[in-house]
């Protein structure tokens, strides 16, 4: 074990215990995002002030992941990572930077995990980074897991409405019939409870672990980089509706964040938790800079 503090160590496994919830960031690989094109109303300035969110290329260091919530024995799951790829990312056809992903089953076989042992997988939204690892050749890969997805997330699909970043035939149609829809407010498992906070997509959802001693605020994509906690109006790129990411951070940040015990954690990086040194899977080589993304091995659209 080991204190790990800076953003840009992507492949960090993360944990944090909090009365008698225990909450594991699994990570699934390193992605790398150019900032004027993730970023765009970021100033360049931002950036050279906080090298720590910067990986050595000059990116903007993320991961994507899950977050693993065990509860008397019980396992959610908040996202299920970006699943095995490595290549572009992009807006169209503008890449925005790329990924190396796919060691979330090794990391959770590390952590003694296996896909078994999951009761439910809550999705904060559709977008291909946040179910990778739903399906497997059509098949669930946490096969009994309830997958809960928000009403107004899964709403576009039923009327055959293509949402920007949701490869459909991946995860719409493997999971229909599969999941269960949630709604705002709602304890979807013991002590977490769905905030509905659409703008980034649809029906994006956050959602809120209650441990009784404190709280933890899984907040998927209303937030992708700790400036936007300052700068709620510095939106990114793959938002689809920036009034309503703005009224969704403002919402995160004021209303429910400002309980007493509230904390606010980004599900993909956080500062300052416990490693427990899992996880130096492919995204490391990515974060170390050994290895950079190869482009051209294929593209996934996150954006309009
Ligand atoms: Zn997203």
């Amino acid at each position: 074990m080991s204190e790990l503090g800076l953003l840009n160590e992507q492949s960090a496994v993360r944990r944090i215990v909090l009365g008698d919830v225990r909450l594991t960031y699994v990570v699934d690989g390193a992605m790398a995002l150019t900032a004027g094109g993730f970023f765009p109303a970021v100033p360049g300035e931002y950036w050279r002030a906080h090298p720590e969110a910067v990986d050595a290329e000059g990116r903007i260091a993320m991961s994507a992941g899950g977050l693993l919530v065990e509860r008397d024995g019980r396992k959610l799951l908040v996202d299920a990572g970006l699943g095995p790829y490595r290549g572009d990312l992009s807006v169209g056809e503008e890449p925005f930077g790329g990924a190396d992903s796919g060691a979330m089953p090794e990391v959770l076989a590390e952590l003694g995990v296996a896909p078994e042992d999951i009761d439910a997988v809550a999705f904060t939204h559709l977008h291909v980074d946040h179910v990778g690892w739903a399906f497997k050749d059509g098949r669930k890969f946490f096969p009994n897991a309830r997958y809960l997805v928000a009403a107004e997330e899964w709403a576009p699909h039923e009327h055959g409405i293509t949402v920007p970043g949701v490869i459909a035939e991946m995860t719409v149609v493997p999971m229909r019939g599969n999941h269960e829809l949630i709604r705002e407010g709602e304890e979807v498992w013991p002590g977490v409870r769905a905030v509905v906070t659409p703008g980034h997509t649809p029906g994006h959802s956050s959602f809120i672990v209650d441990s009784g001693v404190g709280r933890i605020i899984a907040f998927g994509d209303a937030f992708h980089a700790p400036a936007q906690i300052t700068h709620p109006e510095w939106g990114s790129r793959p938002d689809t509706d920036s009034d309503g990411v703005l009224k969704a951070r403002t919402r995160l940040l004021g209303g429910v964040g400002a309980a007493r015990h509230s904390r606010l954690r980004h599900p993909l990086r956080r500062p300052g938790l416990r490693s427990c040194g899992a996880g130096r899977g492919r995204g490391a080589d990515l974060a170390a800079g050994r290895r950079g993304v190869r482009p051209g091995d294929a593209s996934v659209a996150l954006g309009r």
